[in-house]
């Protein structure tokens, strides 16, 4: 990454963390993937149940070897070949993990996550369920205000999950959320966690890089 693109992604990425710390999350910048997933593996405790939230970003830290490697169950409804019932299963044992995985759509600089979700399982276990929560984010995902956050997910999150999926909706055509009210809608729900609920231990790894959707 240019020098001074890197700088900007790590003083904001930075503030943002404060800003997380402030909303009682644990909070840490990483410049990059793979300093983060360090970070992530040694919050896993050894032979740990771990569910998976669908995320590009935690896909990208290529961390479910080594996740087996240290006996974790890894709990992934994403995984190739499962029936519909099989997927379903997995998002229930989900939401009682001992370690949760995912990311977030968008990153206030006010240190709030805003995401938008289809069936709910990923924002529910994040809320509350699992043990430990921890969220990977790159700074591509950092904007000033919930606003700022609608917004993205409207022209980035959403139309770039349906096409990742095939989901046959009609930001795949235009490229941007058409406010659809087809029956594989991606984003039924919207759940902002302004401050950490207190019985969930939330960490958030802020990266500097642009990673995800
Ligand atoms: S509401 Fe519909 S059109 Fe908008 S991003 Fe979601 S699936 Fe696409």
């Amino acid at each position: 990454m240019d020098l001074n693109m890197q700088w900007h992604h790590e003083i904001r990425g930075k503030k943002a963390v404060e800003a997380l710390e402030k909303n009682g999350f644990t909070a840490a910048y990483f410049p990059d993937r793979a300093s983060a997933a360090a970070h992530l593996l040694s919050l896993v405790p050894d032979g740990a149940s771990v569910g998976f939230g669908g995320s590009m970003t935690i896909q990208a830290m290529d961390i479910k070897p080594k996740l087996t490697q240290k006996g974790c169950t890894l709990l992934d409804h994403g995984i190739e070949g499962l029936t519909p019932a099989e997927r379903s299963a997995l998002r229930r044992k989900q939401l009682t993990s001992d370690v949760f995985l995912c990311s977030s759509n968008a990153l206030t600089m006010q240190g709030e996550l805003v995401n938008v979700d289809g069936t709910g399982n990923r924002v529910a276990a994040m809320m509350f369920g699992p043990e430990r929560v921890i969220v990977v984010a790159g700074t591509n995902k950092l904007v000033n205000t919930l606003d700022e956050a609608h917004a993205r997910i409207k022209a980035v999150a959403g139309p770039v999950n349906n096409k990742r999926l095939n989901y046959p909706n009609p930001c795949v055509q235009s490229g941007e959320c058409m406010d659809c009210r087809s029956k594989s809608r991606l984003c039924n729900l919207t759940a902002i966690i302004h401050r950490r609920p207190p019985l969930t231990d939330i960490h958030v790894l802020v990266i500097g890089e642009a990673l995800g959707y």
